[in-house]
């Protein structure tokens, strides 16, 4: 049974050995529900830990990271990523990420979520948290990023007669989502995490969907 309480803390944020648990930090705009823009625009980062049975909520982290300078900023996600790693996180939560989500899944597990609140996540959560596991015991370069069921899948799509197969957006997306089939670019839409780096990248305006 999964208990968990969405509001409060418990005393202190290691009162349970921190090797026992996870530590799960869900990006959001209020404490509850989660930001509609990418992971590095949370305003408070609400973690709890998981022992595979209960969540906990431990606390929240303000993001005092300043603000990003261009779209997909390295040293903004570098930033986040030390204050949320420096406080022992492990496995991060948001609707969306950016074209970073590569560097985060180095360091940590990237779960993309299409519930609008941590509440509703947390089931859905418990359901993948093998594939959760699964994913943080890969090394570093070989971590990828686990999408729940909640997920909005329909996140970019190719524009039908308008892509020209230039080939620009393969390499620009950050979870291999993209592929060339004859000479025109295709999305899987179960690897796809909404990031809009591919539509950035289109010359052609060929790719529609998440805003860059
Ligand atoms: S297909 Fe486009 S929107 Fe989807 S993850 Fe790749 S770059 Fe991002
Ligand atoms: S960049 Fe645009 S036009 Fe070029 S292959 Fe990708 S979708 Fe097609």
């Amino acid at each position: 049974m999964i208990r968990y309480r969405p509001i409060g803390t418990i005393d202190s944020p290691y009162s349970k050995d921190p090797d026992d648990c996870s530590r799960i930090a869900f990006a959001t705009t209020d404490g509850h529900t989660y930001t509609t823009d990418h992971f590095g625009s949370a305003d408070i980062y609400v973690v709890y830990t998981y022992d595979s049975t209960t969540f906990l909520h431990v606390e929240d982290i303000e993001n005092s990271t300043e603000e990003e300078e261009v779209d997909g900023d390295v040293r903004k996600a570098r930033s986040i990523l030390e204050l949320l790693v420096g406080r022992g996180v492990d496995v991060v939560v948001a609707r969306r990420f950016g074209p970073n989500i590569r560097k985060i899944s180095r360091l940590l597990v990237p779960v993309v979520t299409g519930t609008r609140d941590i509440s509703s996540t947390l089931p859905a959560l418990a359901s993948a948290w093998n594939d959760v596991l699964a994913c943080h015991e890969h090394s570093a370069d070989k971590r990828r990023h686990v999408v729940l069921e909640t997920a909005n899948k329909v996140a970019a799509g190719i524009k039908e007669g308008v892509c020209q197969g230039c080939g620009r957006c393969i390499p620009a997306c950050p979870v291999d989502a993209l592929t060339m089939e004859d000479t025109c670019a295709v999305i899987d839409p179960i690897m796809c995490v909404g990031c809009g780096a591919c539509v950035s990248a289109c010359p052609f305006d060929a790719i529609e969907g998440p805003a860059p």
